[in-house]
């Protein structure tokens, strides 16, 4: 009898938990819904998009001026996990284009001030810093925890080293530099042609056109301008819809809004045409 009345008490608290789970996850779903409630009606998106954007995982590599807008709108996207990489400290003349930073965070590493951030933007999305510059001996591990790369860095050498090692993994990775009031952007998936094609080891494009930031000055908007659409071919890629930049470069001018696309072809002889980097 008594063991009856304790299980009848037993079943009633299950049943309460049970209940308060499922208003709980309900609830849950519900402000799901809403918060992507616009962009799943975007018909490239839709309720498919949605999910692979939820289990997709991307990888930015530095959180500059243009990892701060790609890495802030893809949080806001909903994706499912976002890699943060980047070995320096905020400092205050990072402030005007590195949106993703705030006043208060100079001296901190970046990928905490970011985190706290994209936390804050959308506190669904699982993050993992790097707060390290990546490197050679490293960075194919880290590549083959997600399904495409943000490469947002501002040295040849970084560029060339995660181009490198994308075309090795087979990681997708969108490619962007900016200078002063100009931008370019392209992305690599297997088979296209990588960035080593486009730009040549001294930083001049083979196309003639200048491909490295230099330490020279950079417009935010710039940066923000390129930063977006690498977010927005990273989206592309994910949800299987439109032209990616693939074997095509973008260059952008905000000065006199001027966009244009010019072809890229693999270079005879680049790494990205055998099986791999060696
Ligand atoms: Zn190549």
């Amino acid at each position: 009898m008594l063991y009856c009345i304790e299980r009848e008490k037993d079943i009633r608290v299950e049943k309460a938990v049970r209940f308060r789970g499922e208003r709980s996850r309900r609830g849950i779903a519900t402000k799901e819904m809403d918060r992507y409630s616009r962009q799943r009606l975007v018909r490239e998106i839709g309720e498919e998009g949605q999910n692979r954007i939820r289990r997709a995982s991307v990888l930015v590599v530095g959180l500059g001026g243009l990892g701060s807008p790609a890495a802030l709108y893809l949080a806001a996207a909903g994706i499912g996990t976002l890699g943060l990489a980047d070995g320096d400290r905020v400092e205050t003349s990072n402030l005007q284009r590195q949106v993703i930073h705030r006043t208060g965070d100079e001296g901190v590493p970046k990928t905490e001030s970011a985190k706290r951030t994209v936390a804050s933007l959308n506190p669904d999305v699982r993050i993992r810093t790097y707060p390290h510059f990546l490197e050679r001996g490293t960075v194919d591990a880290v590549l083959a925890r997600y399904d495409i790369a943000v490469s947002a860095t501002d040295t040849l050498h970084s560029k060339l080293m995660l181009s490198d090692a994308c075309v090795r993994t087979k990681t997708p990775c969108v490619h962007a530099g900016v200078s002063g009031v100009e931008g370019q952007i392209m992305t690599y998936v297997p088979g296209s042609a990588c960035y080593r094609c486009a730009f040549d080891f001294d930083g001049r494009s083979s196309a003639g056109i200048p491909g490295e930031a230099t330490p020279g000055g950079t417009l935010g908007v710039t940066a923000g301008v390129a930063g977006t659409l690498q977010a927005a071919e990273a989206l592309k890629f994910l949800c299987g819809f439109g032209s990616l930049l693939r074997n095509r470069l973008l260059l952008f001018d905000v000065s006199e809004m001027d966009f244009r696309t010019m072809k890229l072809q693999r270079r005879s002889g680049c790494s990205c045409g055998a099986s791999g980097v060696s």
